[in-house]
C-alpha cells in the first residue's frame, strides 16, 4: 500500500491541510507574536541603560512597532485564510527585525547584535508551527538579506559572525520545521480517517446518522445549509427482508444490503446524502430537489432494484417520499415514514408520496 504523503494530495486537499495546521496553532501564533512585540518594547529599558538616561533617541524606533502590531491583530480577527495570516505573521517578525536594526543603528554600543539574533531565531522556531514549511524556510532565509541591508547602515564589527551564526540556525530550524510538518500530517491524516469512520456505516459504506450533524442543528431540527432550497426525503425499506435472512442466512442478507447501498449511491447525485437509517432502512436526503423529482428518482430506484440481480434472491423495495421546506427535519422523516407504511400496506414494491393534507 502506498503511504499517503503531503505531495500525493491534490491542491485542494493540500490547502485544507495547511489551513487546518494554521487553525490548530492560530492562538499560539498570535500569542507568540504578542510576546515578541512585548519583548521588543521591553528592550527600551536596555537602551536607557546603554545611554545612561531616558533613551529619547530610540523611543520612536521602539514604539513604532505598535502600529503594525495593531493592524496585525485586527487582521487576525477578520481573516482566516492561512496564506494571508502566515505572510502577515512573518512580515510582523521582519518588521521587528527592521526596527531592531534601526534601534541598533542609533545605539552607541552594538555588541548585543548576536544575542539579539538568538532571540530572533527562537521566534522563527515558534512561527513555524502554524506555517507551511515553504513559507517558514523562505521567511527565515530572508533574515540573511535583512543582515546584508542592515550592515550597509550599521556596519557590524563582525558581520561574518552574523552569517556564520545564522546559517546553521536557519538549517537546523528548517529541518525541524520539515519534521514537525510531517508529524502534523500524520496527526491530520489519522484524525481525518477517524472523522470519516465516524460518519460512515462500516458494512455498506454509505453515511450513518452522524452525518446529519454536519447540516442539521439538533436543538431546533433545522437545516444549517441549503437555505432556500426544497429538500426531498426518501425513506427506503427492503420488502420481506426477514425472509432473506431466514432462508439464505445473515451473511447473504448483508450481501443484499451492500448491493442495495451501491445501487442507491450510484443512482443519486453527488450532492445527495445516502444514509443507513436503521437495519435495512435507508434515508436519502436530496437538497435542491422538489417532491415531484424526488418521487421520479424513487421510482427509478425501485425499478432498478426490481430488475437487478444481487446473487442471492429477487429483492424489491418500498419507498416513502416527502419534502422538507422549513422547521424540524424529523417531521419530513416522519412524513416519509407514513408514506412508506402506506406503501407496505398497499402491496409493497412501490413508491408512495406523502400527502401533505
Ligand atoms: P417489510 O416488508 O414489512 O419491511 O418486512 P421485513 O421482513 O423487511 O421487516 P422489517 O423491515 O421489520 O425487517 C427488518 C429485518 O432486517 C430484521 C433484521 O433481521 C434485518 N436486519 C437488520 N439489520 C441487518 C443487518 O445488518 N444485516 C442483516 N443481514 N439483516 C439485518
Ligand atoms: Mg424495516
Ligand atoms: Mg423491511
Amino acid at each position: 500500500m502506498n503511504k499517503i504523503s503531503l505531495k500525493n494530495l491534490s491542491r485542494e486537499e493540500q490547502f485544507k491541510f495547511f489551513q487546518s495546521k494554521y487553525d490548530y496553532y492560530k492562538s499560539f501564533n498570535t500569542r507568540m507574536i504578542t510576546v515578541s512585540v512585548l519583548a521588543y518594547l521591553s528592550f527600551f529599558v536596555t537602551d536607557c541603560s546603554i545611554f545612561g538616561h531616558f533613551a529619547f533617541e530610540t523611543l520612536l524606533s521602539r514604539a513604532i512597532v505598535i502600529v503594525p502590531f495593531v493592524i496585525y491583530l485586527i487582521l487576525s480577527k477578520k481573516v482566516s485564510d492561512y496564506r494571508v495570516m502566515v505572510t502577515a505573521s512573518y512580515l510582523m517578525i521582519h518588521i521587528i527585525i527592521w526596527c531592531t536594526d534601526w534601534a541598533t543603528y542609533l545605539l552607541p554600543d552594538r555588541q548585543f547584535a548576536i544575542p539579539g539574533m538568538i532571540i530572533m531565531n527562537l521566534i522563527f522556531v515558534c512561527a513555524g508551527f502554524s506555517a507551511p514549511f515553504g513559507y517558514s524556510l523562505l521567511a527565515h532565509m530572508f533574515l540573511l538579506a535583512d543582515i546584508a541591508v542592515a550592515d550597509i547602515f550599521i556596519q557590524y564589527e563582525n558581520v561574518e559572525m552574523m552569517y556564520l551564526f545564522n546559517l546553521p540556525c536557519i538549517f537546523a530550524v528548517s529541518a525541524m520545521h520539515n519534521m514537525m510538518q510531517k508529524v502534523y500530517f500524520e496527526h491530520y491524516f489519522a484524525k481525518d480517517q477517524l472523522r470519516q469512520l465516524a460518519v460512515h456505516d462500516q458494512l455498506t459504506e454509505v453515511y450513518n446518522r452522524n452525518k446529519l450533524k454536519e447540516f442539521i442543528n439538533f436543538e431546533t431540527g433545522e437545516f444549517t445549509k441549503f437555505s432556500g432550497l426544497n429538500i426531498g426525503f426518501l425513506l427506503i425499506d427492503i420488502d420481506f427482508f426477514k425472509k432473506v435472512n431466514d432462508k439464505f442466512g445473515h451473511e447473504s442478507g448483508d450481501k443484499v444490503l451492500v448491493w442495495l447501498a451501491d445501487i442507491l449511491k450510484n443512482m443519486v447525485r453527488e450532492t445527495d446524502y445516502v444514509i443507513r437509517w436503521g437495519g435495512e432502512e435507508f434515508l436519502i436526503i436530496m437538497p435542491g430537489c422538489s417532491v415531484e423529482n424526488a418521487a421520479r428518482i424513487a421510482e427509478k430506484l425501485r425499478e432498478k432494484v426490481e430488475t437487478s440481480d444481487n446473487g442471492v434472491c429477487n429483492s424489491t423495495i418500498s419507498i416513502g417520499v416527502s419534502q422538507y421546506t422549513d422547521g424540524d427535519y424529523s417531521v419530513a422523516v416522519k412524513n416519509a415514514d407514513i408514506a412508506l407504511y402506506e406503501a407496505k400496506n398497499t402491496g409493497r414494491n412501490k413508491v408512495v408520496v406523502h400527502n401533505e393534507d
